[in-house]
């Protein structure tokens, strides 16, 4: 076989092995928060509400009504209010977890910002979508808000920006729908495959099989450490009085017999 055929080849396996779409723009070619990197486009999602209900599979996570699935982080009550069919941070109250715990997940969200706007950058409307504890999907209110692209609604924080803004403005609910794949380790504990994470914000593709670097972080890009296979989802308390409802999911690892 010729150098160059050889050379094709192994390019074709790097192609086909380790290049995916995400990967185009690696999340560490830019510095964390980087305020230079490219602003996502602006895309206008479809008018109305991108709202699905939970399929026969789905365990339904919060229905409206109540908050029994959810605690603190220490096992004590979630101290969120629950009216009107959502659930609303109470700033200070700290972020609440779900009582079970998850690894593949296909996940539907909705939120709102707060429709009193207030602060800006990272200071308006933040919160998140923390799966397993450590990968967040950021929660922001981004409608004409300018901040590090890598901290705006639909980022992995610190690492992706989204694709494109599909922000919808503060007052209107929003969704996002996020297939996400955790990390997996041999038994020496190297990681064979890292978390990857696919989000639609308001039915618009806003992060494509993403391959997170490890868990995300404020201002730094830490590695990834064995951690368990199933871990809680955790909504932030970033000091805004988010609002949230019809969270459901579809486990990946255990699908439900029929
Ligand atoms: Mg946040």
């Amino acid at each position: 076989m010729r150098p160059y055929t050889l050379a094709a080849l192994a390019c074709g396996a790097l192609l086909g092995g380790f290049v995916r779409t995400s990967d185009a723009q690696p999340s560490t070619r830019w510095p964390i928060h980087a305020k230079d990197r490219p602003q996502p486009r602006v895309v206008r999602p479809p008018a109305g509400e991108t709202t699905v209900a939970p399929p026969a599979d789905a365990i339904v996570l919060f229905d409206g009504t109540n908050l029994s699935r959810w605690m603190k982080g220490d096992g004590s009550a979630a101290g969120w209010t629950v009216a009107n069919g959502y659930m609303e941070v109470v700033p200070g109250a700290g972020g609440i977890v779900t009582r079970d715990e998850f690894g593949d997940v296909q996940l539907h969200i909705e939120w709102m910002s707060p429709a009193v706007v207030k602060g800006e950058g990272q200071d308006r409307g933040n919160s998140g979508v923390i799966i397993m504890t450590k990968y967040e999907v950021q929660v922001l209110d981004s409608y004409n808000n300018i901040t590090y692209p890598d901290g705006q609604a639909g980022a992995l924080y610190g690492q992706y920006p989204p694709l494109v803004n599909a922000s919808r403005p503060p007052g209107e609910w929003q969704s996002y729908d996020i297939i996400f794949h955790r990390p997996r380790w041999d038994a020496s504990g190297k990681v064979t495959a890292p978390a990857r994470v696919t989000v639609l914000h308001n039915g618009v593709l806003v992060q494509d099989n993403a391959v997170l670097s490890g868990p995300t972080a404020h201002q730094r890009r830490p590695p990834y450490e064995r951690h368990a296979d199933r871990l809680p989802i955790l909504l932030q308390d970033h000091d805004a009085p988010v609002r949230y409802r019809n969270i459901w999911l579809r486990d990946l690892e255990r699908p439900h017999a029929m």
